[in-house]
C-alpha cells in the first residue's frame, strides 16, 4: 500500500539549476510547487560541475542557428533574473561577472578555422572584434607569444554555478517552494491519460496537477510515462579542474577558449579549466589522461597556468538530445512538462528555460521550436 504526500500544483523532478530554477519561478507566479531531489542536498550534480559560460555567441555553430538565438535570449535575460533573484534570496553572492570571452588560435591552422569563426559571426551580425596576437597580449599579458590570432567577444560572460544555485534554492523557499531531499522519483503517475502526480522511490505518492521533468542526464529513466511520450536524453562526461592562483586575481581576466578547452576566471583568484568530452554512459571517475588533456591544451596558450593550485578534479554528466537542444515546455501527454536536455548549455539557458516553463504552467504559450513533442513525434 502506498502512503499519501500533500497535493501541488507541481512537482518538478530534479533539483538541479534547472528544476531549481522552473520551481522558484513557478512558485514566484503563485503556484504551489514542491521539489523533488533524490540526493542528500540540491544541485550536487551536473550543474555544480559546470563552468558557468554564459557564451552563446562564442559557441555558435552554422548548423544550431535557433540554439544560438535561444542562448542570446537567455544572456539578455540574466541582467533581470539575477536582480530578482539577488531579491528573493535576500542578497545572495551570485559570482556574475562581465568579464567578455577570447576565442585564441595556437597556430595557421587554427587561425584560420578561427577567421571563418569571425565571418560567421558577422554574417549575423553578432559584436565580435578581431585581434591580432599582439592586441590580445595588451588585453591579456599572461597569454603565450606564440599565439596567431584571437576574437573578442565583449557580449559572452561567466556565472559561478555553484553560487547560482545555492541562491536558487534560497529563492524558491522564500516565495513558499518546497525542497525535499533523499526524494527519488520512481515513476510519473497518470491516470486517464493524464498526469496525477509522481511516485516516490519508497512508496509515497504525491498529487500534483503538472510534473516538470528537470532530472538532467537521468531525465530518460522515470518510469509511468508512456515510450512516446518521453524525451531521450543521454549522458556526454565532462572533466574539468578547479585551479586557484596563490598570488590572487589578474592572471587571466576573461573566458579564454581555445581549440578542445577554456579557461574561466571567477574574478578573485579561482579559474575552472574544461571540459572533455566522453561517451562513457553514467560514469564520472576522473583521469591523469582527463587532467592531462585539460593542462595540455590550456598551457600552449597560458604557461603560467602550470603555477595555479589544483582545488578538485571533477566530472559530470551533460543532459544530451538527439539534436543537442533542450526539451522546453509542455509535453505529450497533459500535465506533464519537461525542462531537460540542456547539454553543454544549462547555465547559460536557464532564466529562459524558467521563464518559458513557467509560463507553459499558467496555461501560457511556448513557442514549439524546442517543443518536447518534437521526440514524440519521431516516436511516433
Ligand atoms: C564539465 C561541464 C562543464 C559545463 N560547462 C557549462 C558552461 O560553462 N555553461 C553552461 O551553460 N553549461 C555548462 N555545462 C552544462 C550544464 O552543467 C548542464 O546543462 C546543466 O547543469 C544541466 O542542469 P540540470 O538541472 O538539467 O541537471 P543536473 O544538474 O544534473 O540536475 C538534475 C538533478 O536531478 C536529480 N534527479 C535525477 N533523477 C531523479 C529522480 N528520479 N528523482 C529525484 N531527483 C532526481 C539529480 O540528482 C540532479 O540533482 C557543463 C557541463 C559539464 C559536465
Amino acid at each position: 500500500m502506498s502512503n499519501r504526500s500533500r497535493s501541488f500544483d507541481v512537482a518538478v523532478v530534479g533539483a538541479g539549476v534547472i528544476g531549481l530554477a522552473v520551481g522558484w519561478r513557478a512558485a514566484e507566479r503563485g503556484l504551489k510547487v514542491l521539489v523533488l531531489e533524490r540526493g542528500a542536498e540540491s544541485a550536487r550534480e551536473t550543474s555544480s560541475v559546470a563552468a558557468g559560460m554564459l557564451a552563446p555567441i562564442s559557441e555558435a555553430l552554422a548548423t544550431e542557428l535557433p540554439l544560438m538565438r535561444l542562448g542570446i535570449a537567455s544572456v539578455a535575460a540574466y541582467p533581470e533574473f539575477l536582480n530578482d533573484l539577488t531579491e528573493a534570496s535576500e542578497g545572495a553572492d551570485l559570482g556574475y561577472l562581465t568579464c567578455g570571452t577570447l576565442l585564441a588560435a595556437r597556430d595557421a591552422d587554427e587561425a584560420e578555422s578561427l577567421a571563418r569563426e569571425l565571418e560567421l559571426r558577422q554574417s549575423l551580425g553578432l559584436p565580435v572584434n578581431r585581434l591580432r596576437g599582439s592586441e590580445a597580449r595588451r588585453l591579456e599579458p599572461a597569454l603565450a607569444p606564440t599565439l596567431r590570432l584571437a576574437l573578442e567577444i565583449p557580449d559572452d560572460h561567466a556565472i559561478d554555478p555553484r553560487k547560482l544555485t545555492a541562491a536558487l534554492a534560497r529563492a524558491l523557499k522564500n516565495k513558499g517552494g518546497e525542497l525535499r531531499t533523499r526524494a527519488s522519483v520512481a515513476e510519473v503517475t497518470v491516470e486517464h491519460d493524464r498526469v496525477t502526480g509522481v511516485r516516490l522511490a519508497d512508496g509515497t505518492d504525491v498529487t500534483a496537477d503538472n510534473v516538470v521533468v528537470a532530472a538532467g542526464p537521468w531525465s530518460s529513466a522515470l518510469d509511468g510515462i508512456p515510450a512516446g511520450a518521453s524525451i531521450p536524453v543521454h549522458p556526454i562526461k565532462g572533466q574539468i579542474l578547479r585551479l586557484h592562483d596563490p598570488a590572487g586575481p589578474g592572471l587571466l581576466t576573461r573566458v579564454l577558449r581555445m581549440t578542445g578547452g577554456y579557461l574561466v576566471p571567477r574574478g578573485d583568484g579561482r579559474y575552472v579549466l574544461g571540459a572533455t568530452m566522453e561517451e562513457r554512459g553514467f560514469e564520472t571517475t576522473v583521469t591523469a589522461g582527463g587532467a592531462f588533456e585539460l593542462l595540455r591544451n590550456a598551457f600552449e596558450l597560458l604557461p603560467s597556468v602550470t603555477e595555479l593550485v589544483i582545488d578538485e578534479l571533477s566530472a559530470g554528466l551533460r543532459p544530451a538530445t538527439p539534436d543537442n537542444a533542450p526539451a522546453i515546455g509542455p509535453g505529450a501527454i497533459p500535465g506533464l512538462h519537461w525542462a531537460t536536455g540542456h547539454f553543454r548549455h544549462g547555465i547559460l539557458l536557464t532564466p529562459i528555460t524558467a521563464a518559458l516553463v513557467a509560463g507553459g504552467l499558467m496555461g501560457e504559450t511556448v513557442p514549439d521550436e524546442f517543443a518536447p513533442t518534437r521526440f514524440a513525434m519521431v516516436a511516433a
